[in-house]
């Protein structure tokens, strides 16, 4: 019988034996840096001409992998493989399509510190961040395959005389999969595995950022014996090839994760009927965040602010669900800034590959001079209070960075930076400080740190974010725990990781007979 989900364990690195394992993990992966990766269409390999190379952040002088690059031809047949294995894939049964997610999750905690030393080389993630991201992949698989399982159960109708009534779920066709580079495992993983156990195939372009540790997705999903053309690996621009993808006819439905523009621009797309088409497409588009943490003037502010720190500098900042505002109540002002400031100072930037570093690099050379601008536009917006330099001649480092008095609809309280940027902002009141953090035009995450139980249940109901935390950070949501997915222009509210995830990539077919 199938245990019941829990999520994976993390990794605990204070232990010797673990930290070991890790560092050699590391070593593995770097004997194997430059490598040439193809792409994967009906099961086959193919190599291009044309690459994307991917570079280490912390050193970006070292390439580390050169993946190859689809164009529109290779997007055509990528999405025409995956219609054709539809008309099989969708016949499989559902527990047996589960199954293959059971043993990937397993190929996957075989290979954990691998899959992590992979994420840390190529994304810049610290040796915890990167841990936690391959350990919600396998929850992503573990759970999904269980919810499809659940789903494919008799499902409740209301009993009716004379009749036999029953309502099953049935998947909708081919899905493009595109998914962001700071969730370079779970995040594609998630998104890729939830419709294709619910029996669709699916077109997945991973980020050009990042594309060498989704062709390890991709081989460990070949080891477990999926059939080809039921995952079509197509690495390639989103520029270049997105549209395509999106507005092709053979499409039923887009699963994007990333920035507004590029969620907002699939979605006008994909309202679009080509010609041919036979269906209005679904797009679930999970986009970016503006998250904003209230301190009240009544908490414990040692927790409160080193809660902040972690939900503000984890992966450099690089989370849709990083606080990127504080707010903080009254009295509480002063003795804030002054932890904040204290604390932050006291956080190591550098490589991620060095055990121990709190903050890594961030992504390339665009998200670097990105930043910075908005680091140029603090110092004119707010006082600084802390960090506020970079160094970009060996891996993009920018150091943690804090502004106070800064203006609720200041620029850099209101856009989303997507780096190590805080934003501090003061409230005369508690009342305040839920209308500044609503005030934006995204709703992800959000985090109140208060023992005043009417200013809880006042947030409870007033903060207007997909996932809300009382008393602790607002990252890290656990599969099946937190079901992910935020509100306005964060998203279409997908939930990954709950229970109407797979439902999104499905349609339900009531059946009445009369007897
Ligand atoms: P991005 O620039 O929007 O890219 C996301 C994906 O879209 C990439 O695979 C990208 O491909 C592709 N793409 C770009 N242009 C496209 C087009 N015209 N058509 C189709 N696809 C296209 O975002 P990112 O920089 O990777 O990720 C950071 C953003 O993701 C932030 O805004 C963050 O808040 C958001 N995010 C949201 C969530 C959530 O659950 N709400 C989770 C994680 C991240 P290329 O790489 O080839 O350009």
């Amino acid at each position: 019988m199938l245990i019941p989900f829990a999520n994976e364990p993390l990794t605990d690195f204070t232990r010797e034996e673990n930290r070991k394992k890790m560092k050699e993990a590391l070593q593995k992966v770097k004997s194997r840096l430059g490598r040439e990766y193809p792409l994967i269409i009906g099961g086959k390999q193919i190599y291009t001409e044309e690459k994307i190379v991917s570079y280490n952040p912390s050193c970006h002088s070292e390439a580390v992998g050169r993946v190859s690059r689809a164009d529109r031809a290779l997007a055509q047949r990528a999405v025409e493989t995956a219609a054709e294995a539809f008309l099989s894939w969708r016949q499989v049964p559902p527990e047996a399509r589960a199954r293959y997610l059971f043993k990937a999750a397993a190929i996957m905690r075989k290979r954990k510190h691998e899959l992590s030393a992979w994420m840390v080389l190529e994304a810049g993630k610290n040796w915890a961040e990167a841990d936690a991201d391959t350990a919600e992949a396998i929850d992503f698989l573990e759970f999904y395959g269980r919810e499809m399982i659940r789903l494919a159960q008799p499902q409740p109708v209301t009993p009716y005389p004379g009749e036999e009534n029953t309502l099953e779920y049935l998947p909708l066709g081919v899905g493009v999969i595109i998914p962001p580079w700071n969730f370079p495992l779970a995040i594609l993983t998630g998104t890729t595995v939830g419709p294709v156990v619910a029996g669709n195939t699916v077109v997945l372009k991973p980020a050009s950022n990042t594309p060498v540790i989704a062709y390890m997705f991709m081989e460990i999903m070949q080891e477990a014996g999926l059939p080809p053309g039921v995952i079509n690996f197509l690495p390639g621009s989103g520029g270049e090839i997105g549209d395509f993808l999106v507005g092709h006819p053979l499409v039923h439905f887009i699963n994007f994760t990333g920035s507004r523009d590029v969620g907002l621009h699939i979605n006008s797309l994909a309202a679009r009927i080509a010609p041919g088409q036979k269906w209005i497409k679904r797009v679930a588009a999970e986009m970016g965040g503006k998250d904003a943490i209230i301190i009240d003037e009544d908490c414990d502010l040692d927790e409160a602010v080193a809660g902040v720190i972690t939900s503000a500098y984890g992966f450099s900042g690089q989370k849709c669900s990083a606080c990127s505002r504080l707010i903080v109540v009254g009295d509480a002002y002063r003795p804030v800034l002054d932890k904040l400031a204290e604390r932050v100072a006291q956080l190591k930037t550098g490589p991620a590959e060095e055990y121990g570093i709190d903050v890594g690099p961030v992504i390339d050379g665009a998200s670097y001079n990105k930043i910075m601008g908005y680091i140029q536009i603090g110092r004119e917006e707010g006082r600084l209070l802390a960090g506020g330099q970079g160094d970009n001649s060996r891996g993009y480092f920018i150091w943690p960075t804090v502004f106070a008095d800064v203006a609720p609809r200041a620029r850099i309280a209101q856009e989303e930076i997507f780096g190590p940027v805080l934003a501090v902002i003061q409230a005369k009141t508690f009342d305040e400080a839920i209308a500044i953090a609503n005030d934006t035009e995204y709703g992800l995450t959000g985090g109140v740190y208060s023992r005043n139980r009417a200013h809880l249940e006042k947030a409870r109901q007033e903060f207007h974010a997909g996932n809300l935390y009382f008393n602790r950070k607002c990252t890290g949501a656990l599969v099946g725990v937190q079901p992910f997915g935020g509100f306005k222009m964060s998203g279409t509210n997908s939930k990954a990781g709950g229970r109407d995830y797979l439902k999104l990539f499905m349609q339900a077919k009531s059946i009445s007979e009369r007897f």
